[in-house]
């Protein structure tokens, strides 16, 4: 980082705190030959993520796509919007943090899933039935005994599970 100054490039950090709610660093420097001080901000760059289709055709990732879906498969279950947006918001920073830049839709529909599994059933299995495209009861059963050996596992109990045939009834009336 060249001075403003002088163009020396060396200088020392004096502080360094974060801005902006924590979205950026603002570091206050001082030149090594002139001496005068200067503050840089140095924020992550958000390089676009490329979204691989079904069908192959590729578009940017869409944050209120993800939420609609989201939000279709949380109707009626008394989840609150902050709480879906928290979910894709998590989802977007996951892949943010990875090194390629291109993710295929189902590998989106699989992390929306691990989320909704930990905050309702309900939601999970109706995501599930629209993602997976389930290709009759066999899936779906697939997916139901996925969730019962889970509430069978006294480490993953979720405060509002619901037994299965509730999950069914919901699914169906959808
Ligand atoms: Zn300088």
């Amino acid at each position: 980082m060249q001075c403003p100054f002088c163009q020396h490039p060396n200088n020392r950090v004096l502080e360094s705190r974060s801005a902006e709610s924590g979205r950026s660093i603002r570091r206050r420097r001082e030149c090594l030959k002139c001496n005068r001080r200067f503050t840089t901000y140095e924020r992550i760059e958000y390089v676009p993520i490329t979204v691989i289709k079904r069908n192959g055709d590729r578009e940017s990732f869409d944050h209120s796509k993800i939420l609609r879906g989201i939000a279709r498969a949380c109707e009626k279950t008394g989840i609150a919007l902050p709480q879906m947006e928290s979910v894709v918001d998590d989802i977007e920073a996951e892949l943010q943090q990875r090194s390629h830049r291109e993710v295929e839709s189902s590998e989106i529909g699989e992390l929306v899933l691990q989320h909704l599994q930990a905050i309702s059933e309900v939601a999970y299995v109706r995501f599930a039935s629209v993602y997976r495209q389930f290709r009759g009861i066999r899936d779906f059963a697939e997916t139901l005994s996925h969730l019962q050996s889970k509430a069978l596992d006294p480490d993953s109990a979720d405060s509002d599970s619901q037994p299965a045939a509730n999950i069914l009834s919901m699914v169906e009336s959808r």
